[in-house]
Formats: structure tokens, C-alpha cells, sequence
């Protein structure tokens, strides 16, 4: 039987602790912003969006949404980007992906502050990480360290696999695990011998967007396991890129899906608006 690591209560904790800084801060008169941009109506997006809202809500943020139409313009989207990158009130930009399909998210994502990034997806973030000097960590993977952490497991040394090597979740997610001193492999659609990969490793990050797809004979007994993915089975109910209930019994440790890595990456997100606020008012 393994340890679940509840993303439930960890985000809880986390938000906290946001909460409390939070509180801090506006005692010397700051009070952190986030801006939520949302183009179009695209439904798993808008239940994102009022989420961020809620948690900002929660926390004791500011929170501004900007939901603009389907047909909004290249030029009309870096615009109000630009109006928030110099808007001092808001101390985090976040843009909803993804966008619809006339709009290139590569320059949106370029035009927000490198200092408003709170989804840390700019270029410069993304360098910053790599070379372990970074403000922001992307909300997921440092959500999936975050409750590493707290169930007190050590990285350094162990055989660590990342399934999945996407800019927002596998590929900084190994980075993670590297600066920690994890022995790091990425695993991905053209890897061979995947489950042989997987099955040496003490810590299994699965970020596939596969229902189930890690199955018992790809784990190592006594491994960590930690799923990132947000699936519909076949029945319609949420789980995740594990199939949990075979590999549960021969982990020592695995996330349930939902209440694992889902809540931390908002928690996250708010944290690292926390932490924007701060280093725009030089107390960072
Ligand atoms: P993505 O589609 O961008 O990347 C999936 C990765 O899986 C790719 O790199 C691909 O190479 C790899 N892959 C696909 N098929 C494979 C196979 N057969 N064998 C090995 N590797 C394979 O997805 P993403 O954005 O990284 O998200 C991954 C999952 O995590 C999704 O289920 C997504 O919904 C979920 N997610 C959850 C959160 C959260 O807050 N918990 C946040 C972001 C993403």
C-alpha cells in the first residue's frame, strides 16, 4: 500500500502561507494583482479561468479578467498586454491557452514582462530555469516538487523518468528533478523500451495525457509515482496517466488523480503572483 500525497492538503498549506504574506504585504500598503486574459469560449479554459479568479479571491489577491471575443486581433491582444505590462496595480499576467487558432501564442507569450510571467513560460524564464537562477517556476512542475517535498523525499541520486517532454510540464519537470540532483531521463512518444525505462525508475513523473497509461508492470516496487495528467476514462470519470488502482499497491508514494498535482498548480500560480508583487516593489 502506498502513501498518497494529497495535492488537496499541500495546496491548502501552500495557500496559506500565500494568504499570510498576502496580509503582509498590504500592511505596507501592496496589494498583489493577477490579470487573467481568456480569448473566445472555449469551456475546459473557462472553468481554468473562474478557478484562478476563486483562488486569487481566497488568497487576497486582486484579480482582473479580461475575457475577450473569438475574433480579437493579433494587434488587439499584444495591445492590452502592453496596457498591463505597464499597469501598476498588476503584478502577474497570465494568458489562457490555448488560443484560438488565428493568434500566435508564441508572441503573446514573448510580449508579457518577463517580471509579470507568472505562468514563467517567457523565453528569459524558461533560460533562467535552465541554469537554476529563476524567480518563477512553471505552476505544475513545481507543484509536483512541491508535494516531493512535503512527503519528505529525497531527489538527490535516485533514477528519476519524466514521461512526457512538453515546454509547460516534462521538459522543465526534469530540470527540476536536476537541480535536485536526480539521475534524469526523458521519455517520449519515440522512446524505445519505455516500459523497461520506467520500470528501473525510484521516481515516475507521468505527463502523457494518456488515461491509465502507466500500468503496474512499468513500475518499480517501492517507486514514487506522480501523475500529471487530466484524462476522461472510458466511463467519462477524471483520472489521470496512471492507472492507479494496479500500481497503487507496489508504490511507496503516488498522487491520486484528482486531489494530487491538479490543486498545486494553482497554488502555485499563487505563489509565484506573491512573488512577482514582490520583486516589482524591490522586496525580493
Ligand atoms: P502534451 O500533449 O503537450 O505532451 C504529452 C507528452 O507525452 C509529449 O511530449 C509526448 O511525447 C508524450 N507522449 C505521448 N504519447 C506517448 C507515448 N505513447 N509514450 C511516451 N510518451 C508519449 O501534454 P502536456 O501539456 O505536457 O500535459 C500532459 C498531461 O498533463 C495532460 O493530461 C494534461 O491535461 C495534464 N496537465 C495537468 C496539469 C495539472 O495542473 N495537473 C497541468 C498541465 C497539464
Amino acid at each position: 500500500m502506498a502513501i498518497l500525497i494529497s495535492g488537496k492538503e499541500v495546496s491548502a498549506k501552500v495557500r496559506a502561507d500565500v494568504r499570510k504574506e498576502c496580509e503582509e504585504l498590504k500592511a505596507k500598503g501592496i496589494a498583489p494583482g493577477l490579470a487573467v486574459i481568456i480569448v473566445g469560449d472555449d469551456p475546459a479554459s473557462r472553468v481554468y479561468v473562474n478557478n484562478k479568479k476563486k483562488a486569487c479571491a481566497d488568497v487576497g489577491f486582486v484579480s482582473e479578467e479580461y475575457a475577450l471575443p473569438a475574433e480579437t486581433t493579433q494587434e488587439e491582444l499584444l495591445s492590452l498586454i502592453d496596457t498591463l505590462n505597464k499597469k501598476d496595480e498588476i503584478h502577474g499576467i497570465l494568458c489562457q491557452l490555448p488560443l484560438p487558432k488565428h493568434l500566435d501564442e508564441k508572441a503573446v507569450i514573448n510580449a508579457i514582462s518577463p517580471l509579470k510571467d507568472v505562468d514563467a513560460f517567457h523565453p528569459s524564464n524558461v533560460g533562467r530555469i535552465m541554469i537554476g537562477d529563476y524567480h518563477f517556476l512553471p505552476c505544475t512542475p513545481a507543484g509536483v516538487m512541491e508535494l516531493i517535498h512535503y512527503a519528505g523525499i529525497d531527489v538527490s541520486g535516485k533514477s528519476c523518468v519524466v514521461i512526457g517532454r512538453s515546454n509547460i510540464v516534462g521538459k522543465p519537470m526534469a530540470m527540476l528533478l536536476l537541480h535536485e540532483n536526480g539521475t534524469v531521463t526523458i521519455c517520449h512518444s519515440r522512446t524505445k523500451n519505455l516500459k523497461e525505462i520506467c520500470a528501473a525508475a525510484d521516481i515516475l513523473v507521468a505527463a502523457v495525457g494518456r488515461p491509465k497509461f502507466v500500468t503496474v508492470d512499468m513500475v518499480k516496487d517501492g517507486a514514487v509515482v506522480l501523475d500529471v495528467g487530466i484524462n476522461r476514462d472510458e466511463n467519462g470519470k477524471l483520472c489521470g496517466d496512471v492507472d492507479f488502482d494496479s500500481v497503487e499497491p507496489k508504490a511507496s508514494y503516488i498522487t491520486p488523480v484528482p486531489g494530487g498535482v491538479g490543486p498545486m498548480t494553482i497554488a502555485m500560480l499563487m505563489k509565484n503572483t506573491l512573488m512577482a508583487a514582490k520583486l516589482q516593489n524591490g522586496l525580493s
